[in-house]
Order: structure tokens, then sequence, then C-alpha cells
């Protein structure tokens, strides 16, 4: 595992030409969109990234995504984990017209000529990873707790025999 952040403004071209697979970890809080959605700024999303070409043609990205985040419970409005694990594919064109001509359930990444901070990329599939509203599993939820019922014997405790026994004795 890598603890080195994402490169900034790289040359997609080049990284697919170069088969180029980059492993990093980038702070949570380099991603302003996704903190706007988010209860906590702290931790790290773990990114793996293939960059290459497929010998029947098209430059693809392949990605994978890990990080967990903290998000606001619906029903009990209190801070709650949410684990995001998700891989996703991309199609590299440098048009929109070549955008449009990719196959339907490929998105398509342009990228023009200028060199690009693949941060972009990510956080769009993290946003994607967010979901609108969350909520705790029921058991987990401040709102939403049952309280076991109470047993019929009362809940106060008997003193114990022994620590009386130990006051007893150190005459107290
Ligand atoms: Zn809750």
């Amino acid at each position: 595992m890598s603890s080195t952040p994402l490169p900034r403004q790289v040359d997609i071209r080049k990284l697919i030409a170069a088969d180029t697979i980059i492993s990093a970890q980038e702070p949570l809080r380099n991603f302003a969109r996704l903190l706007d959605m988010l209860e906590a700024r702290d931790g790290d999303v773990e990114v793996n990234l293939h960059f290459y070409r497929r010998e029947q043609g098209g430059k693809f990205i392949d990605g994978e995504v890990r990080a967990i985040v903290a998000v606001l419970c619906q029903r009990c409005m209190k801070p709650m984990p949410l684990a995001i694990d998700s891989t996703f594919s991309v199609g590299v064109v440098w048009t929109d017209e070549q955008a449009i001509r990719l196959p339907k359930d490929l998105e398509p990444y342009i990228v023009g000529d200028e060199l690009q901070d693949v941060r972009d990329l990510i956080e769009d599939e993290l946003i994607l990873c967010v979901p609108y509203s969350s909520y705790h599993e029921q058991l987990d939820c401040a709102d939403n707790y049952v309280q076991p019922e109470l047993p019929d014997t009362p809940v106060e405790s008997k003193p114990n025999p022994f620590q009386v026994l130990e006051q007893l004795k150190s005459g107290k």
C-alpha cells in the first residue's frame, strides 16, 4: 500500500501509452465538493488507477476508490460511517464528438489537450457513491433504539454481602 497522494496535472495520453498504474492515498480534505456532503474532513481515499489502451481500440481508465467517510443519519441527525468501495471505468476521449461515439454504458472522460488533475475524476466517482440520504441500521440509530423490556424485579442492586462484611471489619 502506498501513502503517496495523487499526482497533480498529469498527461493522460502519456500515462495510457505507458500502460500506467497509479496507487495513491489522497487526503479527503482535498475533495472540496465531496466535503460539502460529509460530516468529517479526516481520512484518506485509497485510489488505484489503470491507464491503458485496448487492442481492439479505445483508451481507458479503470479505477478503484475506497474510503470511510462520515455522513449524517437523516433519522437521528448524528454522524454515521459510510464505507465507499467502488470500481469504475471511463473511456478517455479528447473531444465531445468522440464522447458521443463511445458505447452508451461507458462514461466519457474528456481530457482535451491540457494536463489533467485526476482528482476531479475521482471526486465525481466518490460523490456518486454517497447516497442522497443515509440512515443508520435500525439498531444503531439513536432515534430508533427500542429499549429492551425491563425485568419485573427491581433493578436496584442489593448490597453485596461481602462488601458489607468488609465495611464491618474495617469499622466504618
Ligand atoms: Zn441514526
